[in-house]
């Protein structure tokens, strides 16, 4: 149980009513910051607006699923009005206080560091990743059948790495059908793909292995499919980037060959927002916890 602590919610989008419907019943005093377009009465949950004497009193903050943006702005959509994370709010708030989110810009990282408040990034929490890449690999599913006019099923479909997403993706994919080849660069990766019943290949073959594929999805965040690559596909092929900005595909070379080639960020928050909330809200409720367990228990 949380009571006794009081989370304030600052921004973000429908996750978020997941997580804080979840800490509420868990009994935390939770106060929303940028909701007032949110309809629904929350029993028991206060809004208010930002202020220093609300930060004084806050013992977890949460954030959305990017922090703030490099200037201290807040993703928040359920307002009309600019929401801005200062140095001076992240300096008022007690020592003891927990900031989440799920990933943290050096704007957020550095303020955190430099006024010694915990800052908690759960997308680098590997349970985190794997749940979330649940949703992912049925967001890329959904972004391959709405760009192509066959069937995933007899397709023939490169997947570019063997991480928490490329593993949940390349099941996926040959749970439907598909032929998958599977882009690797460790041998413990190639030999998983082959116990799959993938194809892998060596990431240095990779222009090698593209010349027959319908697909590609790449996991990989850093720049490999190269305008060397992309020479080698047929125009048929559609490039679905599922790695963080700016990707790991040559997009100019792409669109210069007329090939089909998308960034597809933040699926689980646009396929699935509730689900994607309860993995926050589980992540966020064991956390928090731990902390006031420790706390309880003088650490
Ligand atoms: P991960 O578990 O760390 O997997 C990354 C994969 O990339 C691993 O197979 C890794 O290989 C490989 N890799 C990294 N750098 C490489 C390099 N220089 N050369 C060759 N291979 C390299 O990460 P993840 O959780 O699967 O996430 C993958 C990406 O997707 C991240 O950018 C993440 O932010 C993003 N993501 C996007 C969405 C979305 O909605 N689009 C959702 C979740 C995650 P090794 O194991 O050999 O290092």
């Amino acid at each position: 149980m949380l009571t006794g602590v009081h989370v304030v919610f600052l921004g973000g989008d429908a996750r978020q009513i997941e997580v804080f419907q979840k800490l509420s019943e868990l009994d935390a005093s939770v106060t929303l910051v940028g909701f007032d377009q949110l309809s629904n009465p929350y029993h028991g949950i206060q809004r208010k607006s930002l202020s220093l004497e609300l930060l004084r009193n806050t013992d977890a903050l949460v954030l959305p699923a990017v922090g703030t943006d490099e200037d201290g702005r807040v993703h928040a959509i359920f307002t009309s009005e600019e929401i801005t994370l200062t140095e001076e709010d992240i300096a008022a708030l007690p020592k003891h206080a927990v900031i989440f989110t799920g990933m943290a810009k050096p704007y957020l990282s550095k303020l955190c560091a430099k006024h010694r408040i915990t800052l908690l990034e759960l997308f680098e929490r590997d349970d985190v990743a794997i749940y979330n890449s649940i949703p992912t690999a049925e967001g890329a599913v959904m972004m391959a059948i709405q760009h192509t006019d066959i069937t995933i099923h007899g397709a023939e479909i490169v997947v570019l790495g063997l991480g928490r997403t490329g593993f949940t993706l390349a099941r996926t994919l040959l749970g439907l059908g598909a032929r998958v080849k599977l882009g690797v660069r460790r041998p413990e990766h190639f030999a998983r793909g082959v116990e799959m019943g993938c194809e892998p290949f060596y990431l240095t073959n990779l222009a090698q292995q593209v010349s027959q594929i319908d697909l590609l999805f790449n996991t990989i965040p850093t720049m490999i499919v190269t305008a060397q690559v992309i020479s080698q596909m047929p125009n048929r092929a559609v490039l679905i980037d599922l790695a963080s900005k700016p990707g790991g595909i040559d997009f100019r070379f792409a669109e210069k060959r007329g090939i089909k080639a998308m960034l597809a960020p933040g699926l689980p928050g646009i396929v699935a927002p509730k689900t994607a909330g309860r993995i926050l809200a589980n992540s966020i409720s064991e956390l928090l916890n731990e902390v006031t367990r420790s706390r309880g228990d003088g650490q």
